[in-house]
């Protein structure tokens, strides 16, 4: 290897450095470019050769053996793979390990075409032995902590039963008539000691239980309000002692939920208002208030006592710390032990103080899911009626004769607080309140007494007052054919009796607004869009009554340009953003087929601008080869909102509205998850994958295979094929399992693809193998029901995705900001929830499948 002349200052500059390099060239020749290989590896630089350093002795990071062959600069070599910082240790009989951080990184510059790799090595024996003593330090600092939080938890335990025997006892003596004055007075220090004594002690436990991870919090949703009127009922008489004023200062008129233990959350708060009380003033005061910030509630307890110094204030969460001086009984233990509980709920604790005028406690709690989500991106989003003070007030009209049923709806939207309910005995009156009244929504029993149903339907809708009102037909019925019947008559929802109390607020909530299924399982969402954004989840999105109405009154169009139309996930999908434009007002005036062919594509959508729709959602064939038809489409001002690509050179928010896609990283989670259940955890497995250059299809591989790997070690995957036509499984199905005897599972990218597999398995008599798979084809979800070769799946929500897309568009119609990248959760789908799962999927009643696959049976 020649160096150039004219690189002289490179080699002055190898020099300084204190790595060493070299060349690894693939014919073995080894070339250390500094004087530095000597210090590092212990070689003398003219004395480098690829047979010394093979002979040193390697071992990994956890002291494992690491053969010569897989040494970064060799991989590197044979494969072209780069590494950096990976961390090697060379043993040495005389002066222990030696611990090298390694970079190797191929070299593209040789003229004669050898390869070659280029590696530097630092030691870092030094950093490495600090590292190690911190380590151990710390072990043994938690092994000490461990050991006193145990003896601790010992003593409390050992001094509780014979304190409980002291107060039992003086409870019985309390009691007796036959004490003079003075005995009793004894009795009462016996007993206020004894509390005391017992109130320390079990905070004592609750610290060391903490601390050995023995206390576990059970956490749900409750309600801040009458949490808070619980305890101030509690220190009130307290208070009254010191003439201190509790002002709750919370909006009595709304609902806070929180995610918390109650019971911890009842000691949290009984503690600081306990101090609150304790070290305050006579005739002082003690506010309690609160509000949302961010994902969080955030509770204040404040007072006008004696305040804390700076310098006070930074320690009294520290366990057993009291400030000096302090007259007030007390153990140091309430405010640690109240930080911990905080934190062990997810939350975080603070506190602002000055002396002589008051301090200010406060804690943050995380709020519930709906309402985070709801919150999380847009701060005008207005919330989930049923808990969110912010959102809009609706008014609900129930024309009802029985009134058991009237009793139980009026007491299912007591709770909440969005809805008004008006109330009619027959036709006739419901009628008329409706004329006179601003309803939005109309609960209709379909046997009244006095006129049928479908007939006080049909004055409704030929009533200029009363046609825009959305009606819900409310029944006993529960025959699918009458449910039909009805809805093909306009009713915007059924609802069967008796109601499902969930189900009922779900349904008034989606005919009221536009959202995607509230009742999908929340996840969070792991992948992220083609650009690296963030996802927001498509539960999050909603439009409103009034958007909705502000929407109709515009009469928009819209098109649908596919990439392919004839498969239950295109026509999920067109069927979700129809029923949601329908919603809308938005007619949908075409959808296109490009039969997986860019140029049709390109072409179909210069047939949609030539019909100036307002909107065009499409799925892009090819990012490259479309996006010239697409930018001609965005600079004519449609509203595009894409699914799962985006044509090269969009940009978010100026051309585009969003890009709608399912989790499919969420998604490859799952099947990897159900592989390794169904396997034992343990085993060979072969993947399949779609070997293409598409975004989807590429996160859920990466997914199922980054799961295996670092969440299941005992499973292999030894066997890796990609196909270009999912036609093509069994192919390369047969392939695999005749190269690769031992193989126990094989997951295929796609469902279809899986099928193939299925077929090759079974003409191999593989009956064990496990194939799981993405989506849910009927052939796969007959399979799965089987429990036949495909053993479950992880599966995008079409329908779902569509809805969200409508939505979308319905917001940039609205000028209201979208976020530049949704997904609908990932849904993990095996045979136990395979109806309900084949509901969310496809928002059509499984009963079909159902009978289908007993049919099979
Ligand atoms: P205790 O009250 O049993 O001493 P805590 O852990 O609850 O234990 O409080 C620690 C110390 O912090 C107390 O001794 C007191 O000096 C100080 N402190 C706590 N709350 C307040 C408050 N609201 N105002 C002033 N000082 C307080």
């Amino acid at each position: 290897m020649e160096i150039n002349p004219k690189e002289n200052l490179y080699k002055e500059v190898l020099q300084t450095m204190s790595e060493c390099v070299i060349i690894h060239e693939k014919s073995g020749i080894m070339i250390a470019l500094n004087e530095n290989v000597e210090k590092v590896l212990g070689i003398k630089s003219d004395l480098l050769t690829e047979s010394n350093v093979s002979q040193l002795e390697y071992v990994k990071e956890d002291g494992s053996p690491l053969p010569y062959s897989e040494l970064p600069g060799i991989i590197t070599l044979e494969k072209g793979i780069p590494f950096y910082n990976y961390v090697v240790g060379v043993i040495d009989p005389e002066t222990g390990t030696k611990w090298l951080s390694i970079n190797s990184k191929p070299l593209n510059m040789r003229k004669d075409g050898e390869q070659a790799a280029l590696i530097t090595i630092s030691d870092i024996t030094e950093r490495k032995k600090m590292e190690q003593t911190i380590i151990h330090a710390k072990e043994e600092a938690e092994k000490a902590n461990l050991a006193k939080s145990d003896f601790l938890s010992k003593m409390s335990h050992e001094l509780r039963t014979p304190l409980n025997g002291i107060l039992g006892f003086a409870q019985l003596l309390e009691i007796d008539d036959s004490l003079n004055d003075e005995q009793r007075d004894f009795v009462q220090e016996i007993l206020g000691g004894g509390r005391h004594l017992l109130s320390l002690i079990n905070d004592i436990l609750d610290l060391s239980r903490i601390d050995t991870g023995q206390l576990k919090v059970s956490i749900q949703e409750v309600d801040l309000q009458t949490i808070i009127t619980e305890c101030i009922n509690i220190v009130q008489p307290l208070a009254k002692k010191k003439r201190i004023h509790i002002h709750n200062q919370l909006d009595q008129s709304q609902t806070m939920s929180v995610l918390a233990d109650p019971i911890r959350l009842k000691q949290i708060l009984l503690n600081l208002l306990d101090n609150a009380i304790k070290y305050n003033q006579e005739d002082g005061k003690v506010m309690i208030f609160s509000y949302l910030k961010r994902n969080d509630a955030v509770i204040h307890i404040a007072d006008t006592g004696i305040g804390l110094s700076v310098e006070e204030y930074q320690k009294v969460f520290v366990p057993f710390y009291r400030i000096k001086g302090t007259q007030e009984e007390g153990t140091g233990i309430g405010l640690s032990l109240v930080k911990q509980l905080v934190q062990l709920m997810g939350g975080r604790i603070s506190v602002t103080s000055q002396k002589g005028i008051g301090s200010d406690f406060y804690f943050s709690l995380p709020l519930p899911y709906d309402l985070k989500a709801a919150m999380h991106w847009e701060e005008e989003m207005i919330g989930l009626p049923t808990k969110n003070g912010k959102s809009e007030h609706y008014c609900l009209l129930y024309i009802e004769d029985n009134q058991s049923n009237l009793n139980l709806v009026k007491n299912i939207l007591k709770s909440q607080s969005s809805y008004t309910l008006l109330t009619a005995q027959s036709g006739k009156e419901g009628l008329e309140l409706a004329r006179t009244k601003k309803v939005d929504l109309i609960l209709l029993d379909l046997n009244l007494p006095d006129i049928h149903g479908f007939e006080v339907f049909k004055l409704l809708k030929t009533n200029e007052n009363t046609r825009d009102i959305a009606v819900i037909a409310v029944s006993a019925n529960a025959l699918p054919q009458d449910i039909q019947q009805t809805l093909g008559k306009g009713f915007d929802n059924y609802v069967t009796k008796p109601v499902n109390v969930k189900e009922f607020l779900t349904t008034i909530y989606e005919t009221l607004t536009s959202t995607i299924n509230q009742n999908i399982p929340e996840h969070k969402i792991l992948s992220t869009g083609p650009n690296g954004e963030e996802a927001i989840s498509a539960k999050t999105l909603q439009l409103s009554l009034k958007d909705l109405k502000k929407l109709r009154e515009k009469n928009y169009t819209a098109a649908i340009a596919m990439h392919y139309t004839r498969n239950n996930w295109a026509r999920a999908q067109i069927e979700g953003l129809k029923t949601t434009f329908n919603k809308m007002g938005i007619r949908v005036i075409t959808v296109t087929d490009a039969e997986l062919n860019w140029e049709k594509q390109v072409a179909d959508i210069q047939k949609i601008l030539a019909k100036k729709p307002d909107i065009i959602v499409s799925l892009p064939i090819d990012p490259l080869s479309t996006a010239g038809a697409f930018q001609t489409a965005a600079q004519s001002g449609v509203k595009l909102v894409f699914m799962d690509n985006i044509p090269y050179g969009l940009k978010a928010g100026k051309d585009y509205v969003s890009v709608v896609s399912a989790d499919n990283y969420g998604n490859g989670v799952y099947a990897a998850d159900i592989m390794a259940e169904k396997l034992g955890f343990k085993g060979k497995i072969g993947v399949i994958y779609y070997d293409a250059n598409f975004f989807v299809t590429k996160q859920r591989l990466t997914a199922f295979e980054k799961t295996i790997r670092e969440s299941y070690p005992d499973i292999q995957i030894i066997a890796r094929s990609g196909f270009t036509s999912p036609n093509d499984g069994k192919e390369i199905t047969d392939a695999m399992l005749s190269q690769h005897l031992d193989l126990k599972g094989i997951f295929v990218v796609w469902d279809l693809a899986a099928e193939g597999a299925m077929a090759s398995a079974r003409a191999a008599g593989k009956h064990d193998l496990v194939i799981t798979t993405m989506d849910l084809g009927t052939n796969a979800a007959v399979e799965i029901a089987k429990d036949g070769l495909i053993k479950g799946s992880g599966s995008q929500m079409p329908y779902h995705q569509g809805v969200a897309e409508a939505i979308l568009a319905g917001y940039a119609l609205l000028g209201k900001p979208a976020p530049a990248y949704v997904a609908v959760p990932a849904l993990k789908v095996t045979k136990e929830n395979l109806l309900e799962a084949w509901k969310l999927v496809y928002n059509q009643d499984p009963s079909e499948l159902n009978r289908y696959i007993n049919h099979l049976k």
